[in-house]
């Protein structure tokens, strides 16, 4: 399981009902080709989900808010992968 619990993560009231209640800051870098036959043509990526949290990207100088799950196929060798993207989305005037 990865579950780490922050100091402060920026948590933000106004989540969706339904939303996960957790924090997850375990990062992994969307890998730059596929890991199977290293092909690096993908079909367009279905978002699965997203989760509002705030983070330093790790070994990069840039903060997220948001994380955006998605799948997407290798067109090479039709291994599923899942993406994580670290976004960041700038604030709406509340
Ligand atoms: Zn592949």
């Amino acid at each position: 399981m990865f579950k780490r619990k922050p100091k402060d993560v920026g948590k933000r009231s106004g989540r969706p009902p339904g939303s996960p209640n957790r924090e997850y800051l375990d990062l992994i870098v969307l890998p730059p080709a596929c890991p199977r036959c290293e092909g690096t043509e993908f079909t367009p990526r279905a978002q699965t989900r997203s989760l509002e949290v705030t983070g330093c990207v790790p070994g990069e100088n840039r903060v997220y808010n948001r994380i955006v799950w998605s799948k997407a196929r290798c067109v090479a060798c039709g291994q599923w992968l899942a993406f994580r993207e670290y976004q960041l989305v700038a604030a709406a005037a509340e």
